[in-house]
């Protein structure tokens, strides 16, 4: 069997990476984080001009940049022109950057192009915000993720804590509210969900729970083919 591919699409801290880890882990699929490519992404235009990011620099900086993403052991990691950019990508000042860079048209072509790339003769696990939409319209498995806001922000300062990054509760809340709304909003493959998508709310849900209810999607599926 190759090319079988699980959509995940959901909000920021609604359970989507989570659980594309563990399913991707589970069913031993390649897991496709396409926030961590738009990150990386975002994390160059700032370091090269930071109070400039527009069209011009784009469109020069997607030509000379390389993202890669590597599984060491049992981790992913986010390589930016071959240095690992894994824990950069998390902070604050990508945080804030990363929904205005990937509104950009010429930034979203290039990463659908990217992401097939990867998904080629792979079962792959694949999370953003427009896999089932756009990235792979025909994926096997589609699934939208939701929860509460309090609830997912509380979960992403944990996830961070874990990281060694520390956020103010409220911060986070306000950046996810920013970035929800920004991302549902813009022009090019806003958030939405596939008409096909099978929708989750994860507001009570634990990540085994998250996880198992994936699974067992994922592998009803498999059987059927
Ligand atoms: O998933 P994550 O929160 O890491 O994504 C960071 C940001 O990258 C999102 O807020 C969104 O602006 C952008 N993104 C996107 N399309 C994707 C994945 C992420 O626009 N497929």
């Amino acid at each position: 069997m190759a090319d079988f591919i699980v959509a995940i699409d959901g909000a920021a801290g609604s359970g989507k990476s989570t659980t594309a880890r563990g399913v991707a882990r589970r069913l031993n699929f390649f897991h496709l984080d396409t926030g961590a490519m738009y990150r990386a992404f975002t994390l160059k235009c700032l370091r090269t001009k930071k109070d400039e990011i527009n069209q011009e620099l784009v469109n020069k900086l997607i030509k000379k940049t390389r993202i890669v993403l590597k599984k060491e052991g049992d981790e992913y990691h986010t390589y930016l022109d071959e240095k690992n950019v894994s824990l950069e990508i998390r902070g604050p000042e990508v945080n804030k950057y990363v929904s205005q860079v990937s509104a950009i048209p010429e930034v979203r072509e290039w990463m659908v192009h990217q992401q097939r790339a990867i998904a080629k003769n792979k079962n792959v696990v694949c999370e953003g915000r427009d896999i089932g939409t756009v990235v792979f319209p025909d994926a096997q498995v589609k699934i939208f993720m939701k929860a509460d806001i309090k609830v997912r922000a509380r979960r992403r300062k944990k996830e961070l804590a874990e990281k060694n990054i520390n956020v103010d509760l409220n911060d986070i809340l306000k950046n996810l509210e920013f970035r929800d709304q920004f991302d549902s909003t813009r022009k090019h493959s806003p958030l939405r969900i596939a008409q096909d998508a099978i929708v989750i709310d994860t507001t009570n849900l634990t990540i085994e729970q998250e996880i198992d209810l994936v699974e067992k999607i994922v592998r009803a599926r498999l059987k059927n083919l």
